[in-house]
């Protein structure tokens, strides 16, 4: 097959009526599959359902410390849960925070935190600083570009390599402008790139002069659990990199149980240097709350004994994730491999396939997707102010379908990416 570059005007014509059948016939056929999100299916969340009945009152009155679940006490958790995340990341327990049902909500609180009174004795608050930016590697989590934009930080993109973001970039920009106080990183199994950080980067961005002392990485390690193959990355443990460095209170790190167990009824943690963990229970957390959901702890911890441990778990999700996977690199392949008019990532791990368009053709992709039944994650919103400078990048959300919806969704998405791309190289 030539690329569609290739055809001359009269072959992209005849190109163009033959998609546009294929289009029209699927618009006739009443279908409505929503892609927008990465959730679970709901194969999946069966995995969890002994969640619902593995407490014990038995369990209630043996956790570690004396502390009982069912009370007041325990601000930053009980210590098996606090366990549970400082064993998956390799750090000490006193390093643990562990929160409510969300992830998002102590990343959203630790950057109001930081607005309101700042991050350290000593440091102004970032409310009263002229301009407050932060650098955010592209494609990425909408949801961390809203926080921004919610309280006015300018978003400066950074491009992804192979080995996560530009780094030399990255390192030239936070030495010179001290207006720079955070980055959001999604470490591992990036949303959406599927790409994890290389050692040195990791490396550099835990060893880098930053001329703002008050610079925080935000890592979102969101995914750190969640592979696709046998062969996983491995991402380097950065806390090891800072500790005992001038740096050491540089890392926020997030997690969740969320796409282990029930998305919205988990678990989740902010893990830090201790100082950092020390000074916001005193200034913050203990002002806040009087602790989280110690039976939602408890339930985890039980839970993912019973099952076998995470590692377990997260194995049985791959199995259900891996035919998805599979089938979106299949169709893109069979349709639009060799044709010059897309790219498209293979994840090992995470939730996402991104995928890059014809330039300019992105919005119109998923507003053809969608006038076929399928609802893709909007164009743009993988990048700061929801603007994709290129008009390229689709997030390819293959999780929650069934193969038989993802099939059919593939099948549409494959024919609006070739009809967008017609279209355009006509009207050149
Ligand atoms: N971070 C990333 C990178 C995510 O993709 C998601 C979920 N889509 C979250 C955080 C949200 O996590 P939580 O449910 O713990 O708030």
């Amino acid at each position: 097959m030539d690329t569609l570059h290739t055809m001359n005007k009269t072959g992209l014509q005849e190109h163009y009526h033959m998609l546009k059948g294929q289009f029209d016939h699927f618009c006739a056929q009443n279908i409505s599959l929503n892609m927008a999100r990465g959730k679970p299916s709901p194969a999946q969340l069966d995995l969890s359902m002994d969640l619902l009945n593995v407490l014990t009152p038995k369990d209630c009155l043996q956790v570690e410390n004396g502390i009982d679940p069912r009370n007041y006490g325990g601000l930053d958790g009980i210590p098996e849960a606090k366990g549970l995340f400082a064993k998956m990341f390799g750090v000490r327990s006193s390093q643990v925070f562990v929160g409510g049902n969300s992830s998002l909500t102590l990343m959203h609180d630790r950057v109001a935190r930081a607005m309101t009174h700042g991050v350290e004795d000593g440091c102004l608050p970032w409310s009263k600083l002229p301009k407050v930016k932060f650098l955010c590697p592209v494609p990425s989590y909408d949801r961390h570009f809203e926080i921004c934009a919610l309280f006015g930080i300018e978003m400066i993109p950074i491009a992804m390599t192979e080995e996560g973001p530009d780094i030399d970039e990255i390192e030239q920009l936070v030495r010179e402008d001290d207006a720079i106080k955070g980055m959001w990183c999604v470490p591992k199994y990036s949303n959406p790139t599927g790409i994890t950080y290389s050692d040195e980067v990791v490396r550099r961005l835990a060893r880098m002069q930053t001329k703002a002392r008050d610079f925080r990485l935000f890592w979102d390690n969101a995914y750190a659990v969640h592979h696709l193959t046998n062969t996983p990355d491995e991402l380097r443990n950065i806390f090891e990199d800072v500790a005992g460095t001038e740096n050491e209170n540089r890392v926020y790190m997030f997690a969740s149980t969320s796409k282990m167990t029930f998305p919205g009824a988990g678990i989740s943690a902010f893990i830090s240097s201790e100082a950092n963990i020390t000074a916001a229970k005193k200034r913050f957390f203990s002002v806040q709350t009087i602790g989280a959901d110690k039976i939602n702890q408890l339930r985890h911890v039980r839970f993912f004994e019973k099952v076998g441990g995470i590692p377990a778990l997260m194995k049985k999700h791959a199995e259900i994730l891996k035919p998805k996977f599979a089938e979106v690199d299949r169709a893109f392949t069979a349709s639009l491999a060799g044709k010059g008019i897309a790219t498209w990532t293979k994840p090992k791990g995470g939730y996402f396939v991104s995928l890059n368009v014809l330039d300019g053709c992105a919005k119109r992709v998923v507003a053809l997707a969608k006038q076929a039944g399928v609802t893709l994650t909007t164009a743009g919103a993988t990048f700061p102010y929801g603007v994709d400078p290129r008009d390229r990048n689709i997030r390819i959300a293959p999780t929650y379908p069934s193969m038989s919806e993802l099939e059919q969704a593939m099948k549409i998405i494959c024919v609006c990416v070739e009809l967008a791309a017609v279209e355009k190289l006509l009207a050149v």
